[in-house]
């Protein structure tokens, strides 16, 4: 008797309680269905990669980032030296530097994969929680976008939803498709997952369509940041001839895949997690950002 009674009085108060959840909770995005697509199964990132399969890398950064030499100023001709004496000219007011925005590049920010795309998350965590590799890319998109906000750089934020799958083809789509009157770059922002369920693999690595010399200034670029912020292991930047990853194989503009640690590494997890690293992860992709729309290729 007490027992149903007890299960009276709960299953009433989840009656109310549960709704007024449901009220007051922020509501979930809405959910894009698409039809799915057998070129959606194809590699995503560097988690998805064959053993077998033979890849291309280069760790030696400094001879592909070389920034290139300050442009010579055009000098007024020289002024012959007078003999009488001219009054001290009035300083003028130096005038607010304008923060002209570089708007070189349409910035395409891809956050790789979606809530519902399988596996992408980190084995059960000493807290019983686990790393979700699509809510740390978002937070790393996000980061990116205000700054590149502030720095007046285009963006298109090719994924906002967070309720889909991994969404490959629609994102490439999404990208091509945007109207830009400005040359599109296409950056895709990942965590890393190592054979096993916990990996020793560790460190970054920046991937670029095979082939590509954009790609590879571009991966160099990126890769050189993240080593310099986070100081972990440089796995180089990457690309292989075949089972290229879908994004970089179908956008039809330079495109970079940065890994930023492995999340099923059992130290790297919780750096990843951690605000500060996340910032940093933040800050070394911007400053690439800013390296090119100061420099261009
Ligand atoms: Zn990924």
């Amino acid at each position: 008797m007490l027992e149903k009674l007890t299960n009276f009085i709960s299953s009433f108060l989840e009656l109310i309680f549960g709704n007024l959840r449901d009220l007051f909770s922020p509501k979930e995005e809405e959910v894009v269905l698409i039809e799915p697509d057998p070129e959606d199964l194809e590699p995503q990132d560097g988690g998805d990669i064959p053993q077998d399969t033979i890849v291309t890398v280069n760790t030696n950064l400094e001879e592909m980032v070389v920034v290139p030499e300050a442009e010579t100023p055009n000098l007024p001709p020289e002024i012959p030296p007078v003999t009488e004496p001219v009054p001290e000219p009035v300083p003028e007011p130096a005038p607010e530097k304008p923060t002209a925005p570089r708007q070189r590049y349409l910035w395409c920010l891809d956050n790789g994969h979606g809530k519902l795309t399988a596996g992408k998350r980190s084995p059960k965590l000493s807290d019983g929680e686990r790393f979700f590799e699509y809510e740390f890319n978002r937070k790393i998109v996000k980061g990116i976008i205000k700054a590149l906000k502030k720095h007046g750089v285009r963006y298109y934020n090719v994924v906002p939803e967070v309720n889909v799958d991994n969404f490959l083809k629609g994102r490439v789509l999404r990208a091509n498709n945007v109207p830009s009157d400005i040359p599109k770059i296409f950056l895709s922002v990942h965590a890393n997952a190592g054979p096993g369920t916990w990996t020793s693999a560790k460190g970054l690595e920046t991937w670029y369509f095979h082939g590509s010399r954009t790609g590879r200034k571009l991966a160099a670029v990126f890769q050189q940041q993240l080593v310099n912020q986070l100081g972990w292991t440089n796995r180089g930047i990457k690309s292989q001839a075949t089972k290229q990853f879908y994004v970089l194989r179908r956008t039809n503009m330079p495109a970079v895949l940065t890994e930023n640690g492995f999340y099923n590494n059992r130290k790297e997890v919780y750096q990843l997690l951690d605000k500060d690293i996340q910032q940093k992860v933040i800050t070394a992709h911007v400053d690439a950002i800013l390296y090119f729309e100061k420099y261009g290729f």
